[in-house]
């Protein structure tokens, strides 16, 4: 709605959907949903929780540090600028507001997103938050309640916003385990890496009538594809016939809907508490001070990173079905996804490494156009991380370690990529491999591009080629977002901190994998052997640990995330 006055007089409002003007205050008495054509407005987070709270329920979390700027962002303004315009405008701290609350009667956690606050974008910060939110439904043993609105990661924090991602959703793992209800609702709009996370990996998912979701926002797609996008493409209503939502719910049913689904889980739990099962603990928090930086080992050299996203993206560079036949011996192949298709980009199956038996999945480039043509450049699609997922737990099963190895410009941005559920298929992968009960050692080899990169790397180790990237965006598109300007690829790939050196120092990556000189193309059989040591010696000290202990360290490394930067670090 467009209104016509600062906030204290407006008295009217536009309606963006019939463009009827509207007395302020009867529009308010409706939710803010037009009561001419019934398009539902934004609310901002104060205002979904008291629509959606029993009056004086809610109780916000304790205050957290939340002043980050972990990689010293500067585009056009410096990212501390951009943040405290946004604390100005919006009277928040962030763009989540978290805190405790009743929903017809029944206790709840509640998350908000805030889409005013720089988009709603998921940083350190708000990956924190959301996850301290989870981490109060468990210890009170409620329902969590998340209602997303957001553009995706924060590019500004770079590599760490991705990592939120994978923070949340082991939180959220731990709430599966504990037999408690989660339900994400989706409001407008809801993309990118909350998209592919905690709006899709809950138990329950409702959209609002009028909201939309996807992976890939529509001029992306439109950009990459040349694609003339369906009507209606991904509203509610469109998810909802896709298969990827419960329910479509209009804004006055809500706080109807959710009582429901809260109530029926507690009477569930009431039964189920006969049989007493034992309640998880939370992972432990990161001490005070703890320093990701500290977690970091022999970095290579540097290299500037514009010219390392070159090298990542050499053509000439090895790819994964290279790595099998010279690193890896034995390879079997194993296809498709079991739903109805079989993702190129993808390919995985059991080889051996050093005489031991792994599962490798990774994903496939190619060397010439018609073998990138063939293998969609190294973009999954859902069938693509599905297949990924079958073998993953088909290697938990059979008490295989898992080897990834990850080479992708980001997931599959398509059209029918959107239709078949791109977003909770990458969603579903994060949180399967957080909880994972075998050994997973990651190498990014070449591009570890956002989401897509994630879908794979949530590892008990991660491991990255000198020359190989890793990012939350591509350098062209955070340059045509940020400064409005693609040929800015250059400056945006520096202010990304992308490179091996950069993650490593970060926290985000283990170790830095050497590559023959001046690079893996020019000697794949040398680098082949160099990828071969690295995985071998990063994966032996990870046979012995039980399956509990290495599951609970490995949620614990992609819990720090949020916590190591929203304490002193950064400060
Ligand atoms: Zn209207």
């Amino acid at each position: 709605m467009t209104t016509t006055a600062p906030r204290d007089e407006q008295l009217w409002s536009r309606c963006d959907g019939c463009a009827s003007l509207l007395y302020r205050k009867r529009l308010r008495r409706n939710l803010d949903v037009c009561p001419e054509c019934g398009t539902h407005a934004r609310l901002d987070a104060p205002d979904r929780v008291a629509q959606l709270a029993d009056p004086d329920s809610f109780i916000p979390l304790p205050d957290r540090a939340v002043r980050v700027d972990p990689i010293g962002f500067v585009d056009a303004l410096p990212y501390p600028h951009r943040l405290s315009a946004a604390r100005a405008g919006t009277g928040l701290d962030e763009a989540v507001l978290c805190g405790t609350a009743r929903i017809g009667g029944q206790p709840v956690a509640l998350a908000v997103m805030d889409f005013r606050f720089l988009g709603g974008s998921l940083g350190c910060a708000v990956g924190e938050l959301i996850t301290a939110t989870a981490e109060r439904a468990l210890v009170d043993e409620v329902p969590l309640v998340l209602v997303t609105a957001s553009g995706g990661a924060r590019m500004q924090e770079g590599a760490l916003s991705l990592m939120q991602m994978a923070t949340v959703s082991q939180a959220i793992a731990g709430l599966r385990e504990a037999g408690l209800l989660t339900v994400s609702v989706i409001t407008d709009p809801t993309y990118g890496g909350v998209a592919a996370s905690f709006a899709t990996n809950t138990d329950v998912v409702l959209a609002e009538s009028g909201a939309r979701l996807g992976f890939a926002g529509p001029r992306v797609i439109r950009q990459v594809t040349g694609a003339t996008l369906p009507e209606g493409f991904q509203t509610a209503e469109f998810l909802l016939r896709h298969g990827q939502i419960d329910m479509v719910v209009p804004r006055h049913a809500l706080r109807g809907r959710l009582t429901a689904l809260l109530a029926a889980a507690q009477a569930g739990r009431r039964a189920a508490r006969r049989l007493s099962v034992p309640r998880q603990e939370p992972a432990p928090r990161p001490a005070p001070g703890a320093d990701a930086t500290a977690l970091a080992t022999a970095a290579g050299p540097e290299r500037d990173a514009w010219a390392t996203v070159r090298a990542a993206r050499h053509p000439g560079r090895p790819t994964t079905l290279d790595y099998l036949e010279t690193a890896f011996d034995g390879f079997v192949e194993l296809h498709g996804d079991r739903l109805g298709a079989d993702c190129p980009a993808i390919v995985g199956g059991v080889a051996r490494l050093d005489g031991r038996s792994v599962m490798v999945i990774g994903h496939q480039k190619g060397h010439t156009t018609a073998e990138l043509v063939a293998r969609n450049f190294g973009m999954a699609s859902p069938a693509g991380h599905r297949k990924a997922l079958r073998l993953m737990r088909l290697a938990a099963r059979l008490g295989l370690p898992v080897v990834t190895l990850v080479d992708t410009p980001g997931a599959d941005p398509g059209v029918s990529a959107e239709q078949q559920g791109q977003a909770a298929a990458i969603a579903e992968n994060i949180l399967a491999l957080s909880v994972l009960s075998t050994p997973v050692v990651a190498v990014v080899t070449g591009e570890g591009g956002s989401g897509g990169a994630l879908a794979l790397a949530v590892a008990d180790r991660v491991l990255m080629l000198e020359n190989a990237v890793y990012s939350v965006i591509s350098p062209e598109g955070c340059a045509a977002i940020l400064w409005s300007d693609s040929s800015a690829a250059p400056q945006a790939a520096r202010a990304l901190r992308l490179t091996a050196a950069d993650l490593c120092r970060l926290g985000v990556v283990d170790e830095v994998v050497p590559e023959p000189r001046p690079a893996a193309h020019d000697d794949p059989a040398g680098a082949a052997e160099l990828l071969r040591r690295a995985v071998a010696a990063n994966l032996t000290p990870l046979l012995d640990v039980p399956a509990a202990t290495l599951v609970r360290r490995r949620r614990y490394r992609f819990r720090r995330y949020g916590a190591a930067h929203t304490t002193e670090v950064c400060q």
